[in-house]
């Protein structure tokens, strides 16, 4: 070694260095540092006997620590050669044998050699002087290492707020690096490694580094142990205010302990038949549950979602009824004549009988409201023997109302599907998803979509509900739809469904229906006895051609149950005896003024009129369309709440008549020189569908020229601008409301034909149909003509002026 790193080890102090030979001490986990005063406790012989010698002798020992504290007998090989030359000031023997010794360190000391000696060792010493060289670098890291100390004081309770002041205080800057090291609690490699540093600066520097990594440390450390104790507190608060309550509970005889109503759950989900992957749901869930505090918001979360399991009919099922003859009956019971719906459902019934397993299409019941839609899926249920739901699908956009809502949103629930099938109470029930057409799809999602899966045999049985998260199967469900009109229903869905359509009734039927199903029912429903109240069928008649408008029995029944409080009013005054009888002219007491003047046609042959007929979401109407022409501009006006496709259906047919002009007898540019005004009178049910085309031409034609059309002749058909006649829907529908209007011939398109024949022969035998390709047919028919052969036949253009005026009022045909 140089000598001068030799100098160095003894601090700074340059050619102060002595030698000395000294016995040896070695410790085992504890560095005694210069002029620190500490008691060792020596137990080794060896050791003590080393003590012995030296205080017999100046006193003086050389502490080095022992490289591993579990070797007993160390070796020279074993021990740092770097220690702190010190004085043993006291000894005192323990009973144990072991002695306790007050040294004092005085400074730092190297081990030149080992001198051999029996039984401890003795060395020779290399000691070094602890003045220090205090340089303007020196006192500026002393400032720093004494701040950090206070710092790590503060973080290390150890140190006691007195220690640090004395250690302040300190003004030998070598004393001082090593009275901090000595008070810190570095681990004994990281001391020994600091006493070995030669140069002063070098020490302090890293006594510096050494205090702000323990700083960080103690930081890091604080502040987890904050953190974990405020877990711990707000636990423990928790856990005690829980037991306070159930201490509570307890002693107020609450027999909802929670652990009994654990035991009930546990034994309802092992008695509970499920599909595997449910009761593996559930049991997970349950051992959740068990774990929970009782009154957390979380717990009520999976009671929740266990109690819905639980209730739903997983393998609860009805036994199925297939008797056709039973079911005939029942089909009969409820339901006045829909002999072709009856069949098919029959025809359904049968091949549900032989195949077991229904997996054929869903039926869809489609017709206007009141039809009685949802009271024969009600008796298909009955002629089953199955429960029966219903599900309204109106206004509903949401995927979410179809299949549920993920269990992670505030209040979720389980969709419609899966709800109505809770009400069931059994898995295969009659279900009913009513008005399918007015589902409607927005951001959403798409309903139908979901329903889509709902309805498919293939996928239904893995129906997957988001709240429940398990597949459900719903292949025994017997789903029916209704819908009142097919167009609004997504192609796919259709393609499902068996439509069967249920047009409306005739007014003979409705009077049977209500003579034996209405009546019947509203007398029961409001406490009448039978005898109580009459109604002749002339006053059924009344009934419904003054107080409704409809394609089905819906408002009739309630105009009935109507005249049924009345009549319970005067029984209740009168007696039970009274018996009321009401004549059509009487109606009037009961239900006021009529409702409706019905939709007859006109009294009288007049220009500018004709009749139309429409298609509408209540079943079929007769409309009549007006038009008055007068001197203007060329504006076409059109009103009567028209939808978008009438309104063109309205340009279209006066294009038509101006390409027509000159066969008319028309000039060429009569129509910029009148203003016309298209009205569809008639209440204010929204008009729409195409087929009005033909009748506003017609009525057109009949005001430009001044001629009146029929009165008792209605018509339907869309209208191509050179004339050609298109086909349209609902053909029975409307051929039942010009039946209702007492209209004698009905012009339809010649490709509705093949509609014929689904109208009553009832009907075909007291009316005209006639089919029409071309408007120029449909002019000569309904226009009041002397000539109808030749109308239309001339090519040749009027040189005249127009031979229209204004056209008001009316003009009586001849
Ligand atoms: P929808 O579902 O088509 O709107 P509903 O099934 O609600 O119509 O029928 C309305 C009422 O009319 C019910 O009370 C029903 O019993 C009755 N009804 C409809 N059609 C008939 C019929 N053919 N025979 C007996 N009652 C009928």
């Amino acid at each position: 070694m140089s000598e001068e790193k030799k100098q160095d080890i003894a601090g700074a102090t340059i050619g102060r260095t002595r030698r000395a030979i000294v016995p040896l001490l070695p410790l085992r986990d504890i560095i005694l540092f210069p002029h620190m005063v500490i008691p060792i406790f020596v137990g080794r012989d060896r050791s003590i006997q080393a003590i012995d010698s030296a205080m017999e002798k100046d006193r003086r020992i050389l502490f080095c620590l022992q490289k591993d504290s579990k070797i007993n007998d160390p070796q020279p090989e074993d021990i740092y050669s770097v220690g702190t030359l010190g004085t043993a000031i006291q000894r005192l023997k323990l009973p144990d044998g072991t002695v306790k010794v007050l040294v004092e360190g005085e400074r730092r000391g190297r081990i030149l050699r080992f001198i051999p000696h029996e039984p401890f060792h003795m060395v020779e010493v290399e000691e070094g002087g602890f003045l220090g060289e205090q340089t303007l670098e020196t006192n500026a890291l002393v400032r720093s290492v004494v701040n950090a100390f206070e710092t790590y004081a503060k973080f290390n309770q150890r140190i006691a707020p007195e220690v640090v002041a004395s250690v302040v205080e300190i003004k030998d800057t070598g004393r001082l690096a090593d009275t901090i090291a000595a008070h810190t609690g570095l681990k004994l490699e990281i001391k020994q490694r600091f006493l070995e540093i030669p140069s002063l600066k070098e020490r302090l520097e890293e006594l510096h580094r050494l205090l702000h990594a323990e700083i960080e440390i103690l930081q890091m450390e604080q502040k987890i142990r904050s953190r974990v104790k405020k877990q711990i507190e707000k636990s423990q608060k928790e856990y005690y205010l829980n037991e306070q309550m159930r201490a509570i509970q307890k002693e107020l005889g609450d027999k909802d302990d929670f652990n009994t109503e654990m035991k009930d759950l546990e034994l309802r989900i092992q008695q509970k038949k499920m599909s595997k992957e449910a009761t593996q749901k559930v049991e997970r869930e349950f051992k959740k549950l068990k774990l929970m505090s009782p009154m957390s918001a979380e717990a009520t979360v999976v009671r929740n979602y266990i109690d819905w399991f639980l209730s739903l009919p997983w393998s609860t099922c009805t036994k199925d009824k297939l008797d056709l003859k039973e079911a005939e009956r029942i089909l009969d019971e409820d339901h006045y004549g829909l002999k072709d719906v009856k069949e098919r459902i029959l025809e359904f019934l049968a091949v549900q009988g032989l195949v077991k397993k229904l997996k054929g299409p869903i039926l869809c019941f489609v017709g206007p409201p009141g039809v009685g839609k949802t009271s024969l899926a009600k008796s298909i249920a009955r002629t089953m023997g199955r429960r029966f739901v219903r599900l309204s699908l109106g206004g509903v956009r949401d995927e979410a109302e179809i299949r549920g809502h993920r269990r992670t949103y505030v209040g979720a629930l389980p969709g419609k599907i899966i709800q109505s099938l809770k009400k069931a109470g059994s898995n295969n029930p009659v279900f009913l998803l009513d008005e399918v057409d007015k589902m409607s799809t927005d951001f959403r999602g798409d309903p139908s979509a979901a329903l889509l899966e709902v309805l498919d045999p293939e996928q239904n049985h893995t129906f997957n509900d988001h709240y429940l998260d398990v597949d459900y199967d719903l292949s025994r469900v017997f789903f029916i739809t209704t819908a009142n009109t097919l167009y609004s229903i997504p192609p796919a869905l259709q393609d499902r469904m068996e439509v069967i359509r249920i047009a409306g009734y005739m007014e003979p039927e409705k009077i049977q229906i209500a003579k034996k199903f209405l009546v019947p029912k509203q007398t029961k429903a409001n406490g009448l006895a039978p005898g109580n109240l009459s109604l002749s069928d002339a006053t059924i008649r009344e009934l419904i051609q003054s107080y409704t408008r409809e394609a089905g029995v819906r408002n009739l029944e309630r105009e009935i149950a109507s005249i049924c409080r009345k009549v319970a009013k005067k029984v209740l005054r009168k007696g039970k005896h009274v018996s009321i009888r009401i004549t059509p002219r009487g109606i009037q007491n009961h239900l006021g003024v009529p409702k409706f003047r019905y939709g007859k046609g006109e009294t009288q042959n007049q220009i500018g009129l004709a009749n139309g007929l429409a298609w509408t979401e209540v079943g079929g109407e007769l409309l009549t369309t007006e038009v008055t022409v007068m001197p203007g501009k060329g504006n076409l006006t059109i009103t009567g709440k028209l939808g978008d496709v009438m309104q063109e259906s309205a340009h279209a047919a006066m294009s038509y008549v101006r390409s027509r002009a000159s066969r008319l007898g028309l000039e060429k540019n009569f129509y910029q020189r009148i203003d016309t005004h298209i009205h569809i009178p008639e209440g204010a049910i929204p008009k729409d569908g195409p087929s009005a085309g033909i009748t506003m031409a017609t009525a057109i034609t009949s005001a430009l020229l001044k001629i009146p059309v029929r009165n008792d002749t209605a018509m339907t058909g869309e209208i191509t601008l050179r004339g050609r006649i298109l086909p349209i829907g609902g053909l029975k529908e409307k051929i039942l409301a010009a039946h209702r209007g007492g209209i004698k011939t009905v012009l339809i398109p010649k490709d509705n034909e093949k509609d014929i024949k689904e109208i009553p022969p009832k009907i075909l035998k007291s009316m005209e149909l006639v089919s029409v390709e071309h408007m120029d047919e449909v002019l000569r028919k309904t226009l009041v003509l002397e000539n109808p052969e030749n109308f239309l036949a001339s090519t040749e253009e009027k040189k005249e002026g127009p031979r229209f005026e204004i056209t008001e009022g009316v003009m009586a045909s001849s």
